[in-house]
């Protein structure tokens, strides 16, 4: 898979660009955003530079998110990984 076709993946939610709480293995996500993320389209405002502008924004690879429980079930890359582990 290509850069450009693992990025694809993304459903553009944004998701998991607001705060969560994490409490052991329940996740709950709150209605405090990413001061970059436009909430009206979901798109991330810093997009080009994300790793840079200091919020903590991290590259998604199949193995981070095989390990990560944060991201929402119905992300683009959390059902790609699911169903490439399956039989
Ligand atoms: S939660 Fe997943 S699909 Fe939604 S914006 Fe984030 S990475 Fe993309």
């Amino acid at each position: 898979m290509t850069q450009e076709q693992w990025e694809n993946l993304c459903r553009r939610c944004g998701q998991c660009c607001f705060e969560k709480w994490i409490d052991g293995t329940r996740i709950t996500y709150t209605r405090i955003a990413c001061r970059h993320l436009d909430i009206h389209s979901r798109e991330c405002r810093v997009y080009a530079k994300r790793f840079t502008v200091g919020e903590g924004c991290l590259q998604l690879t199949p193995e981070l998110v095989a390990e990560i429980n944060w991201l929402p079930e119905d992300c683009g890359y959390v059902v790609h990984v699911r169903n490439r582990r399956k039989p």
